[in-house]
């Protein structure tokens, strides 16, 4: 379908449907929802990225009784951000709101900016949070295009091709930007996304109580699952890593803070090593920790973005727990039955839970 041929009555059409179903059936109780200044709306906007509503809310809420304002984010340190954010993944999103709030500090007064220039230049907000955030927030007319509008805007309109290919991108960007309405905008924009969260789903839209389906190219084709097209398949590559759990008398854990950039940047996670080197050997030579295999734990896949890591776990008991080498700023002994406030990886969490003694 060809954007620029796009007929200003259906567009009214479309946002009046959507609109009216939204009064009715879309989300309007979301603890962001209330009180939706600026900062409340931008950190909701980038926990959504990539995550779902119900996983969001509890981190959300946490996160706001921390950090109330954009000077409490401010001052905070990055360790402490981090911590909050333990298990929501992409963490790269953390490290990028605690910068942008320094900045905002710096730059705008400690104001969040009103300016869409000004909001997508922070560090992790493109071109539809930014949208997402002055719309709901403000009401300002902005169009956007996170992952659920690209889905029923692919669908509605039958766009072909994979929407991470530009040109695909442009002609869904045109959809948007016609179709949003110049009043009623946050309560637009929300109704697009709750659209595509609760009955344009990926893999079970309920076209029956959809307000589009009338106009839904996929729908009346019968081919709503052709739509949004996948990503061109590639392998990823894959990694293998062993990953140690060094554990002292007194069952605590042996930690490593990760390089502040990069996977898992920032957070605490476990030693590694080559797959295949004699893990005994490395502590020896690398901690100075003498040491003796308990057993091998059940192999586990972690999917990156660029990559397929297969963890290799390995449980060890340290025969002589005096680390006087090991430095404090990266090097942790940690006790899962306590655990303290630090940012752990998923995976990094998930094993130490499983080598927890059951009560
Ligand atoms: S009719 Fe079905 S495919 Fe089309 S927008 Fe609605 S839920 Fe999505």
């Amino acid at each position: 379908m060809n954007p620029t041929a796009f007929d200003p009555k259906a567009a009214e059409s479309f946002a009046h449907r959507l609109l009216a179903w939204h009064r009715e059936q879309g989300r309007h109780h979301l603890p962001w929802q209330r009180e939706p200044t600026l900062y409340r709306v931008w950190i909701s906007e980038i926990m959504l990225q990539q995550t779902r509503v119900a996983t969001v809310i509890p981190y959300y809420e946490r996160f706001m009784a921390t950090f109330p304002d954009l000077a409490a984010l401010a001052a905070a340190d990055e360790e402490q951000v981090l911590r909050l954010w333990s298990g929501l993944g992409y963490y790269a999103r953390a490290r990028n709101l605690h910068r942008a709030a320094r900045i905002i500090l710096q730059h705008h007064d400690g104001r969040f900016p009103e300016q869409f220039e000004q909001v997508a230049a922070l560090p992790g907000v493109g071109r539809s949070t930014a949208g997402a955030i002055l719309s709901l927030a403000l009401g300002q007319r902005h169009p956007i295009l996170d992952g659920n509008v690209k889905r029923v805007l692919a669908r509605h309109f039958a766009v072909a091709g994979w929407p991470g290919h530009s040109a695909v991108a442009r002609q869904l960007w045109a959809l948007s930007e016609q179709l949003t309405p110049q009043r009623q905008v946050a309560a637009y924009n929300q109704a697009m996304m709750d659209l595509g969260a609760t009955l344009c789903t990926r893999t079970s839209p309920n076209c029956n109580r959809c307000p589009l389906r009338q106009s839904c190219l996929a729908r009346v084709r019968d081919e709503v699952a052709r739509y949004p097209e996948p990503r061109p398949k590639r392998e990823l590559p894959r990694k293998e890593v062993q990953m140690l759990l060094l554990q002292d008398p007194e069952r605590r854990v042996l930690l490593e803070k990760r390089p502040p950039t990069g996977i898992w940047g920032g957070l605490w996670s476990l030693p590694e090593l080559p797959p295949d080197a004699r893990a005994e050997d490395w502590c020896l030579r690398q901690l100075g920790l003498r040491t003796s295999l308990v057993g091998k734990l059940r192999p586990r896949a972690h999917a990156f973005t660029h990559f397929q890591l297969r963890i290799l776990p390995r449980l060890l008991r340290v025969e002589n727990p005096a680390p006087g080498v090991l430095d404090g700023g990266r090097w942790v002994w940690y006790n899962p039955g306590q655990p303290q406030d630090r940012g752990l990886a998923a995976p990094v969490l998930a094993l130490l839970r499983e080598i927890q003694p059951q009560e």
